[in-house]
């Protein structure tokens, strides 16, 4: 069975996408099978993955409301099957749109609307090594429903002023799924995204950082790189797209730690 994880942040625009997308394609870089789940209405996984939202058939959307099979869903990424141009690594994709906003409401009648994800996983979870889900910068049904499928969360954060502050909400509600909902899950940890190593006050909080969560923030960390803001637009990940500028190597090196410490985990 794959090793399950989410990544999550309910802050905006901290890097989670980048994260999702790099990590699944650094992970297929070094050997492994991977799905990406876009579990975010932005679509921004989903088109960082080359495939165009707007174009989806069938979505997460409709796996979450059981219109649709999660096999039947999901699709390579575009440069793996479908873009003429080979492209290496490649990974599979179950993909987001707008769709997914209404998802939220239409939820919350049906029975176990928070495990929906997990059940549709139980179905492909051997066929890959790592599932990697993109949250929505929110704590959502969406987000709970990833939290409830996952074994791990890993934590993209900035290096900012009110960095600390911001966790605390995450981390009582991976406390509260972990009691009520899902007992396997736990924090996997927190990785210092667009780092300047420059500027003094990132140093600070990294520190802090360090000082607090000790062994859960990874020895990775991910610099500022126009490469990896630039690849989207592209619609590849940077590891693709410029496989040896600094963030995609920082990816890489990033990808191999998962894989180290999620060995620890069953
Ligand atoms: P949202 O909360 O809206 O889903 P997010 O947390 O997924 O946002 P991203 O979309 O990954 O955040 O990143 C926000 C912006 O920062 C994007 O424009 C992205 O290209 C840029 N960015 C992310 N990581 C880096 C980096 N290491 N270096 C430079 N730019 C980056
Ligand atoms: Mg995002």
């Amino acid at each position: 069975m794959a090793k399950i994880f989410c990544v999550a942040n309910q802050k905006g625009g901290v890097g989670k996408t980048t994260t999702s997308v790099n990590l699944a394609a650094g992970l297929g870089a070094i050997g492994q099978r991977v799905l990406l789940i876009d579990l975010d209405p932005q679509g921004n996984a989903t088109m960082g993955s080359g495939i165009d939202k707007r174009s989806l058939n069938l979505s997460v959307y409709d796996v979450l409301l059981e219109s649709a099979s999660i096999k039947e869903a999901i699709r390579p990424s575009f440069w793996g099957e479908e873009g003429g141009k080979k492209h290496f690594p490649t990974y599979d994709v179950l993909g987001a749109n707008r769709d997914l906003a209404g998802a939220e409401v239409e939820l919350v009648g049906l029975d176990y609307r928070e495990m929906r994800l997990k059940r549709a996983l139980s179905l492909v979870g051997d066929d890959y090594d790592f599932v990697v889900v993109d949250c929505p910068p929110s704590l959502s049904m969406l987000t709970l429903n990833g939290l409830c499928a996952a074994q791990g969360v890993v934590v993209p954060m900035q290096c900012e002023y009110f960095a600390l502050e911001g966790l605390t909400d995450l981390v009582n509600t991976i406390k509260q799924v972990h009691a009520n909902l899902n007992t396997d899950l736990q924090i996997i940890g927190l990785l210092r995204v667009m780092f300047d190593p420059r500027v003094t006050l990132q140093q600070q909080v990294s520190d802090q950082l360090k000082a607090h969560f000790g062994d859960k923030v990874f020895n990775a960390i991910i610099p500022r790189n126009v490469r990896l803001a630039e690849a989207p637009s592209f619609g590849l990940p940077g590891v693709v797209f410029d496989p040896l500028a600094k963030g995609s190597q920082a990816f890489i090196e990033f990808a191999q730690e998962m894989v180290d410490r999620l060995s620890s985990i069953k």
